[in-house]
């Protein structure tokens, strides 16, 4: 008999975070390894921020708080949805957790019973169907097409939902692809729901503040017939430049709110006292951050579109959001190039060029590979010489 779980043998580690962990190994062992795996800014953490941290370490703030965030953080929870989002939520809307991914992660534990499903569109989060798997229920994959724009459609929305369906899952803009979605398609997705009345709504929003362009960020909750039944997932991870902290929060249903703060009362109880003063100034302050770092990675976002548009074989949406890019290289697969899959695209690349990528496949959707471009400029040059030269060698 086996010592480890059947749960846990459902699900398998993320496949983001073991490319990163190979990059680092390669480039321990010294070879000049450019990762472009990483879902986090390389942008450091604001200073008012952290000398709020420091200020909260002096004063004391380093005992256990409520389990669920503390009153200081939900209240600046509350004014950042009112001011940025126009929603209205009281202080027992609103859950805090180690990151986002701890939100998520309680909210499947405290909703899903066996053979529940929640319908995930793909290309997706990595975490989102090992969440949903650990935590009993089925997910309901949805793949959803470049010329669609790697977003889904009502009409496969409405395909998609069943008896059992207990969740949808909206994140915008997304990881991997960096698709937003804009208020008419959010509204065209409301109208499937608001027949529906039995799904809830699971919209992360974690990206919000990375955004480019004209894209409007518009959330599902602001219509007013669904925001019973959503519920909204954010954090100050992406936005802020705080990966580490690991603060993530939620605004939805009392009931819901309620029993994820009792699985993290059995589980993780608070996050970082020290993190959530944080996080109360990173809210609450200045916002000049946002604007800056959004110049900055528009900036790296078009040179990598361009880039890779420029090489043959390879072709690339421009994202309105994130981080991220999401491009084919169906065209470099096949008996010609001698590489099956994305995943011996991305293997090749990594072992010829030294450069880290993720293959489409852990998202969900073949033929394509996720780039990163939370990274120097100089890093992206280099790297789009070596993925140029890499597709170059294939033909
Ligand atoms: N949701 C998405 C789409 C993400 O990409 C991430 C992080 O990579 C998270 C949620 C979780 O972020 P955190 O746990 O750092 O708040």
């Amino acid at each position: 008999m086996s010592i480890i779980s059947d749960s846990l043998k459902r699900i398998k580690p993320s496949p983001t975070i073991a490319v990163t962990q190979k990059a680092r190994e390669l480039r321990a062992a010294g070879k000049d390894v450019i990762g472009l795996g990483a879902g986090e800014p390389d942008f450091d953490t604001p200073e008012n921020i952290k000398q709020a941290a420091i200020k909260a370490i002096e004063n004391g703030d380093t005992k256990y708080t409520a389990v669920d965030g503390t009153p200081a953080l939900k209240n600046a929870i509350v004014e950042k949805f009112k001011r940025e989002n126009n929603l209205d939520y009281s202080t027992d809307q609103i859950t805090v957790g180690t990151g986002g991914k701890q939100v998520l992660y309680n909210a499947f534990m405290a909703t899903l019973n066996k053979g529940d499903e929640v319908i995930i569109p793909a290309p997706f989060w990595v975490s989102y169907p090992d969440m949903v798997l650990l935590a009993g229920g089925k997910p309901k994959i949805v793949k959803c097409t470049e010329e669609e724009g790697f977003k889904i459609t009502p009409k496969k929305l409405k395909k998609a939902i069943g008896k059992k369906t207990k969740w949808l899952i909206l994140n915008s803009p997304s990881n991997p692809t960096g698709a937003g979605y804009s208020k008419n398609e959010i509204e065209g997705l409301a109208k499937v729901l608001i027949k529906h009345k039995k799904v809830q709504i699971l919209s992360d929003d974690i990206y919000e503040h990375i955004k480019y362009d004209d894209f409007n960020f518009y959330t599902i909750a602001q219509n007013s017939k669904l925001k019973d039944r959503t519920l909204t997932m954010n954090g100050v991870s992406k936005s802020y430049a705080m990966t580490g902290w690991r603060i993530g929060y939620a605004a939805g249903p009392k009931e819901i709110i309620k029993a994820i703060g009792k699985i993290q009362s059995q589980s993780t109880s608070n996050p970082s006292s020290v993190s959530q003063a944080a996080a109360v100034e990173a809210l609450n302050g200045k916002q000049d951050f946002i604007q800056e770092r959004s110049d900055a990675f528009k900036e790296r976002r078009d040179f990598v579109v361009n880039s890779l548009n420029s090489i043959k074989g390879i072709n690339c949406l421009t994202p309105n959001g994130a981080f991220y890019v999401f491009p084919s290289c169906k065209k470099l697969l096949g008996k010609k190039t001698k590489l099956k899959t994305d995943t011996d695209f991305v293997r090749e690349l990594l072992e010829k060029q030294n450069v880290a990528v993720v293959q489409g496949s852990a998202f969900g959707l073949d033929g394509y590979f996720r780039i990163s471009y939370a990274t120097s400029i100089e890093n992206l040059k280099k790297a789009m010489e070596r993925i140029k030269s890499f597709c170059e060698s294939l033909s």
